[in-house]
């Protein structure tokens, strides 16, 4: 029996770090959306042991260090079934290392695949609890939609959803290192803040150019001589009408929100002329489990 499932991309609304933990972590706050820009998985049992998985993307790794493969063994085990044979099958089309959180998508559908596979044995508190034990994104991938996300991102309120509206994505051709904006993020300290509040009143009010103006990333902030072209980004993304333009998780992807869908699609032809990921999405709400 195959499943398919489609993996979500994500943006980050807001990224907030509020500390440093003593475990090495930080303390994150972040409001995330989820994207119409998918990943393809199938799920599928076999009749030999093991976990297999393919890949269209051949430098993401199809053994144990994929996060779709680990969704796969972490379920198996939560049921007490370690030695079935499991194959996934993945279409990728969210670019890696962009802050998309491609890989937790990926895992958070091998999840809900899984479950369907194995007749539904989890609800979505305890699928999120063991998307906990994967990495810090996938929890939110369960269901996606419109959240609030504390700690290491693992902590979820439901929010309003965002309005109805067109983004463009676009990612610079390199990559961003996570732990390394995280260390120079300690080394610069930080000095201003998103207003998570005020994002969370634009959102309960429906308010899509409050909700563009309060869109803010630290990372942003970090000097880094990469951030050139995601300042770039933003200028063509304003000039052709973005009401608001920040870049999404630890980069290297910027988006731009606009209520104008041709404007939207003119300012992607624009930028697809020098970069290579461009693309226009819609927000997409909670996915009922
Ligand atoms: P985030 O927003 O969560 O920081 P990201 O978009 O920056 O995510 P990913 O694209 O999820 O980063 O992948 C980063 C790393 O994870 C890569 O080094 C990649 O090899 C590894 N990885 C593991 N599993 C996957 C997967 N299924 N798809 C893509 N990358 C994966």
């Amino acid at each position: 029996m195959t499943v398919q499932e489609y993996a979500y991309a994500k943006l980050n609304l807001t990224l907030d770090v509020t500390a440093r933990r003593d475990d090495g972590y930080h303390d994150m706050l972040m409001v995330m959306q989820t994207v119409s820009l998918t990943d393809s998985i199938q799920v599928e049992r076999t009749e030999e042991d093991g976990i297999r998985a393919r890949c269209n993307f051949r430098y993401v790794p199809n053994d144990e260090r994929n996060l779709a493969v680990k969704a796969a063994c972490v379920y198996l085990q939560a049921i007490g079934e370690e030695k079935r044979g499991i194959s996934i099958r993945m279409e990728k089309e969210i670019p890696v290392g962009a802050g998309m959180a491609g890989g937790s998508a990926d895992a958070a559908a091998v999840l809900r695949g899984m479950n369907r596979l194995f007749d539904r044995r989890m609800n979505r508190r305890e699928l999120e609890m063991l998307a906990e034990q994967i990495g810090s994104d996938v929890a939110f991938c369960v269901s996606g939609g419109t959240s609030l996300a504390r700690g290491r991102g693992e902590q979820l309120e439901d929010l309003t959803p965002m309005p109805d509206c067109q983004i463009v994505i676009c990612k610079p051709g390199f990559s961003i290192s996570t732990p390394e904006l995280f260390r120079k993020l300690d080394q610069i300290g930080l000095r201003t803040h998103p207003d998570t509040p005020g994002m969370l009143e634009a959102l309960r009010a429906g308010d899509l150019k409050e909700i563009s103006m309060r869109m803010f990333n630290v990372f942003e902030e970090v000097d880094d001589r990469r951030m050139r072209s995601e300042a770039e980004i933003k200028h063509v993304l304003l000039d052709h009408g973005a009401l608001g333009a920040v870049m999404t998780g630890t980069g290297s992807a910027v988006f731009g929100v606009f209520c104008d869908g041709e404007a939207a699609e003119r300012c992607a032809e624009e930028l697809h002329r020098e970069y290579r990921f461009c693309r226009v999405v819609q927000p997409v709400s909670r996915l009922e489990i």
